[in-house]
């Protein structure tokens, strides 16, 4: 019987490793991996490995450059007619924090910020807002693009663009179309959740579907605007879920080319109306960026989010497969409000300090993710 189970045992390890060798094979070979080899890689507890993988491969793409951005987040307004069961940011409308900034507030946020900090981009998101008309965010585009016109505007999830689509009643491709007009360059990752119909009705049963999240961003490559991709994670998914959503990104990538970066947002549980959840575990975060980085080869860059990891394991993921610190941000509301303890904003000196301390290179980037050199 003893016997029986070492056999058994060894077999399971040498089975493990041929899958290993497997894989390393093709990540030094430069070749794609399978579902399969993703779902192995999830399943697997060799963590260090999957990131020595990781590092190999983003290595081969980014050299030893981590990117960041100088950067503002902007929140227009808190007011949302969705309410996501796991967002703790919205508000119905009648609370005493909710909020609304009107285009004068958020010319003189921006202006205020600009100076002290010098920032190339502006990072815009919010709420579904019940009485906003649309000419509202052409006209907060244009408005910030007139006054500052060296900066690059990075606003609305595919979420916000399909409300902006209901309440004009015009097509997304005209939304898109009109932003773009008026200043937009590109658009952001969020809102892509976790595709998986059964979890995404219980997370946020109002919010617009994953095929309508894919859709969105296909027209937006198609007009020539750039966006990223996202995938949240902690929220009771199975790792097929993960992989089957990796690859459907994988999938328009390859037919668009038009994602910049792929970032894994790790759930923040804490305000929310998600029961009996937890923060995601640091082993499982390096995991999520390690497997995103080896599965999404077409993807030159894989960011980490401090604001959700917080810096100390966010720099630990330098070394498992991500080459993107995001940026300076200076205020960030949405995580914050779901129990981020880590910092909203860091100075310039900060990022530089945290990349070079993993013996990285920092690089400045723009939105689009050219160096700046300034
Ligand atoms: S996640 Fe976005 S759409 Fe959902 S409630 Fe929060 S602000 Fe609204």
């Amino acid at each position: 019987m003893i016997n029986n189970n070492m056999n058994n045992m060894d077999n399971n390890i040498k089975m493990k490793n041929k899958n290993f060798d497997l894989i390393r094979e093709k990540v030094y070979n430069n070749e794609r991996l399978s579902v399969n080899d993703a779902l192995f890689l999830f399943k697997s507890n060799d963590l260090i490995t999957i990131g020595e993988l990781a590092n190999f491969k983003n290595y081969q793409i980014n050299g030893n450059r981590v990117y960041y951005i100088v950067n503002i987040h902007i929140n227009y307004t808190n007011i949302c007619v969705n309410r996501c069961a796991f967002c703790a940011f919205y508000r119905k409308g009648k609370e005493i924090d909710a909020y609304s900034m009107n285009i004068k507030e958020i010319i003189e946020y921006i202006k205020i910020n600009y100076k002290a900090n010098n920032f190339k981009e502006v990072h815009i998101v919010g709420g579904l807002h019940p009485s906003l008309p649309y000419s509202f965010y052409i006209d907060m585009v244009y408005r910030i693009k007139k006054e500052f016109p060296n900066l690059l505007i990075q606003a609305f999830t595919a979420v916000e663009i399909d409300y902006l689509s209901k309440i004009s009643g015009l097509q997304v491709s005209e939304v898109l179309s009109d932003l773009k007009d008026s200043g937009l360059d590109s658009l952001p990752g969020g809102g892509a959740e976790i595709f998986n119909p059964v979890i995404r009705k219980k997370l946020c049963p109002q919010k617009i579907s994953g095929e309508r999240w894919i859709q969105i961003h296909k027209i937006a490559h198609n007009l020539g605007i750039p966006s990223n991709a996202s995938m949240l994670y902690g929220v009771k998914e199975s790792y097929e879920d993960r992989v089957s959503h990796l690859n459907v990104i994988r999938n328009v990538q390859d037919e668009s080319n038009g994602f910049k970066s792929f970032i894994p947002f790790a759930f923040q549980p804490k305000n929310t109306a998600v029961k009996n959840s937890s923060l995601t575990s640091g082993y499982d975060d390096l995991k999520v960026i390690a497997v995103s980085r080896l599965f999404l080869d077409n993807f030159k860059h894989i960011k980490t989010f401090f604001v959700n990891l917080g810096i100390n394991l966010a720099q630990v993921s330098l070394s498992f497969g991500a080459d993107d610190f995001d940026g300076t941000l200076i205020e960030e509301k949405i995580s914050h409000n779901a129990g981020s303890a880590n910092p909203m904003g860091l100075s310039v000196k900060s990022v530089k300090k945290i990349i070079e301390e993993t013996g990285n290179i920092p690089t400045e980037r723009d939105t689009l993710y050219n160096a700046v050199f300034s």
